[in-house]
């Protein structure tokens, strides 16, 4: 089976972990705040918080923000689940805005209607979660724009898009948000195994998620409030409820270690895109379209089915190709018709466009290392089962 994506682990990588391992630390090193400097200076940000998950790092972004019961946390269907729990895990309600059909992004004509209708009702979102889908960035500062007319906050979930820039400008540089999310999951651009990282401009959000991922936990003397004159050797403080979500060293230094390799990944995932796009064009497919200014990370590869009478249906061709050994995929199920969120109230038909995405969307595979005979592969099948 040729899958929808995969790692490349190279020996520099393997170096780099075997190294740690035979270090004196594990863990809470040196190698993790390495990770951070280089992710900070490749996206051009001052602060990177690492973590064990993008899940965690949302969680902790939303905690940063202030995020509690009562508020409201926006983002789109078009996700990943994690992009919403984060509200949840904040005992914050959820609600979504739709997709936009051709950038397969968050609407943000959508967005800036359901603004108006909310400010009426008088129930504006804290947060918004704006997904970088497929690594495409979102029209971000047409977002930020509304978030200073409207008040709310902002966190990019770039969980696949490190890598990818909009008008120069690279995404986790926070210029058009508060809080950058990266995943590094061995599907994604990058990988440390299991890991996350968010990427901040502003030292109290950045100190707030580095308290936060290790127990609320401080040993900074000039921050204690419970002793009196010099404290003992021994001393730290807990002053909030925290986590511990915090990166490895091991996972750090694969991390780093992927990171040098972060652009000519992003060069060749473009370079697959465009070579689908030559060879996928004469069949009913829509093609992704990447948007002026954007440089897209290429973390998905999808197309949509173009659906007709006589034509195979969706369920068909997924069926057909993974029969025919090629590891196709939907990103994504619409996260309000997941049962969870059923249960809070979501019903078919209040998203259309995400609605109608998911019955037509086929991620296909697309990975840095893909040869051209696998890419030719997955073509032949579609044009097999498509013919
Ligand atoms: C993968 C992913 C996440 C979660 O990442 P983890 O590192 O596995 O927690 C969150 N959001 C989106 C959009 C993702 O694709």
């Amino acid at each position: 089976m040729i899958p929808y994506g995969r790692q490349d682990i190279t020996q520099a990588d393997i170096d780099a972990v075997v190294d740690v391992l035979r270090s004196d630390f594990l863990t809470q090193g040196p190698a993790v705040p390495r990770f951070e400097q280089g992710v900070a200076r490749r996206v051009g940000v001052q602060h990177a918080v690492a973590v064990n998950s993008a899940t965690s790092a949302l969680h902790l972004a939303c905690l940063a923000l202030e995020l509690q019961a009562g508020d409201l946390l926006w983002t789109v269907p078009n996700t990943f689940v994690a992009s919403a729990n984060c509200g949840r895990y904040c005992g914050a309600d959820v609600d979504f805005v739709d997709i936009d059909p051709v950038s397969w992004n968050i609407s943000v004509p959508a967005l800036h209607e359901k603004l108006l209708a909310a400010r009426r009702q008088g129930r504006l979102p804290k947060v918004l979660v704006a997904v970088h889908f497929a690594g495409q960035p979102t029209e971000q500062e047409d977002i930020w724009r509304l978030a200073q007319e409207f008040g709310f906050r902002v966190i990019e979930d770039a969980s696949h898009a490190i890598g990818a820039a909009r008008n120069g400008e690279p995404v986790g540089s926070c210029r058009w948000s508060d809080i950058t999310v990266f995943s590094f999951h061995p599907v994604k651009i990058i990988t440390s195994a299991e890991g996350g990282m968010a990427t901040t401009r502003d030292a109290i959000l950045a100190e707030r998620m580095c308290l936060l991922r290790s127990h609320g936990i401080t040993r900074d003397t000039s921050k204690f409030r419970s002793f009196d004159g010099t404290p003992p050797a021994w001393a730290y403080e807990q002053q909030q409820l925290g986590y511990n979500y915090r990166m490895t060293d091991v996972h750090a230094a694969l991390g780093a270690s992927q990171l040098a390799r972060l652009d000519e990944y992003v060069v060749a995932r473009n370079a697959r895109a465009q070579r689908y796009g030559r060879l996928l064009a004469a069949l009913p497919l829509m093609l992704p379209t990447v948007l002026p200014g954007n440089l897209s990370a290429f973390h998905l590869y999808v197309v949509r089915l173009q659906t007709a009478p006589g034509r195979p249906t969706h369920r068909h061709l997924f069926d057909q190709l993974r029969e025919l050994g090629i590891g196709v995929n939907l990103h994504y199920m619409p996260v309000h018709l997941q049962p969870y969120y059923r249960d809070l109230g979501f019903v078919p038909g209040d998203y259309p466009q995400s609605e109608r995405y998911a019955e037509e969307a086929i991620s296909l595979p697309l990975f840095a290392v893909m040869s051209d005979a696998q890419q030719d592969a997955v073509v032949s099948a579609l044009e097999e089962v498509l013919s």
